[in-house]
């Protein structure tokens, strides 16, 4: 058994890793060099195939995940792709409020929506005005409001409101960066999406992603916006009891 944090030293070849939407590991620059180092993110044994993820974003479900990779030339049939699949923390990726499954077929409406935020998201930014910014967040956060509701109801975890949750997270804390609005409601509801998405990927991630990207992001979030420094740690651990663990391995 090799230990989780075992280092592997590598200064080319990093991209003849396969892939898999549960990687064993993680593949990041060292700083100053033009190394990359890869680093196991869970136990392996000794013979085991060591696996990246060539996804930016674990939060998919299966068939997004596919249509990604598809394009990439492949089909993925990693342990949480194959059909015999018993990997059930991707569940609330697509159902709703009680784990009932939602058809593509049945959320279309919202995710016509949902595109078109995304898509009006991304010619803004750059461009954006604090108006702009306030009326696209009305809009998103409508989205959220219709989408919890009869007859979608979805999970709080599925992947198209998280995937809105950091995007809404962003969005706050750029009209709190740039002074607009009224400071105190932008940091609130900054670190309010910034739980929403710690409890999600948590949720769902958790056996796949110790790196917490959602938790440094909250850290980060929680030093710009000046905020006491031991509160961050207290407020983690009463969200979510295991990002303590996790907090102390990544210090180690
Ligand atoms: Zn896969």
């Amino acid at each position: 058994m090799l230990n989780r944090k075992y280092l592997l030293k590598l200064g080319v070849r990093t991209s003849l890793f396969n892939h898999s939407c549960c990687p064993s590991a993680t593949i990041s620059k060292i700083s100053g060099t033009t190394k990359q180092k890869v680093e196991t993110v869970r136990d392996v044994t000794e013979g085991d195939e060591i696996c990246i993820s060539y996804l930016s974003d674990g939060y998919l479900p299966r068939d997004e995940r596919q249509r990604i990779l598809s394009a990439r030339g492949f089909t993925c049939r990693c342990e949480r792709c194959s059909p015999e699949s018993t990997f059930d923390r991707d569940v609330p990726l697509t159902a709703d409020i009680s784990l009932l499954p939602l058809s593509n077929e049945k959320i279309a409406p919202l995710r016509r929506r949902y595109d078109q935020l995304v898509a009006d998201l991304q010619s803004m930014l750059g461009f954006s005005t604090p108006q702009s910014c306030s009326l696209w967040i009305m809009r998103a956060e409508r989205w959220l409001v219709d989408a919890s509701k009869p007859p979608y109801q979805l999970h709080q975890f599925h992947w198209l409101s998280v995937h809105l949750y950091k995007m809404l997270r962003d969005r706050y804390k750029t009209m709190y960066v740039s002074n607009a609005g009224n400071r105190k409601d932008m940091r609130k509801k900054t670190l309010y999406y910034g739980k929403l998405i710690i409890r999600a990927e948590f949720a769902v991630l958790q056996p796949l992603d110790p790196h917490k990207q959602a938790v440094d992001a909250f850290l980060d979030d929680w030093n710009d916006m000046g905020m006491p420094k031991n509160g961050a740690w207290k407020l983690l651990k009463e969200l979510e009891p295991s990002a303590e663990i996790i907090i102390k391995s990544l210090n180690e």
